[in-house]
């Protein structure tokens, strides 16, 4: 775990972390490592340097990538996306 966050502050300032509920990825386990002293953070899986607003999904998996949700919108809105009742009257 030492070698993974790889800091040269004291062991003893390496702790590990797990995310409870509500967190969106909720593990029961380590889901990342800290340290106290500098603040660097590692995710378990994936071995991320983790920024002060990022965490480690469950097992590593890869982040979402930012701004999905309004591109997901803005097809809705350009009406790209059909609701699957819409899509059965186009087959009428
Ligand atoms: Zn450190």
């Amino acid at each position: 775990m030492k070698e993974q966050l790889n800091c040269p502050c004291p062991e003893s300032k390496m702790v590990l972390m797990e995310y409870g509920y509500p967190h969106p990825e909720h593990y029961d386990g380590i889901s990342e490592i800290t340290c106290t002293e500098c603040k660097k953070r590692v995710g378990r899986w994936s071995g991320r340097v983790l920024t002060v607003d990022d965490y480690e999904n469950r097992f590593g998996r890869e982040p979402e990538p930012k701004g999905w949700e309004e591109a997901l919108q803005e097809a809705r809105d350009r009406g790209d996306l059909l609701t699957l009742e819409e899509f059965k009257e186009t087959l009428k």
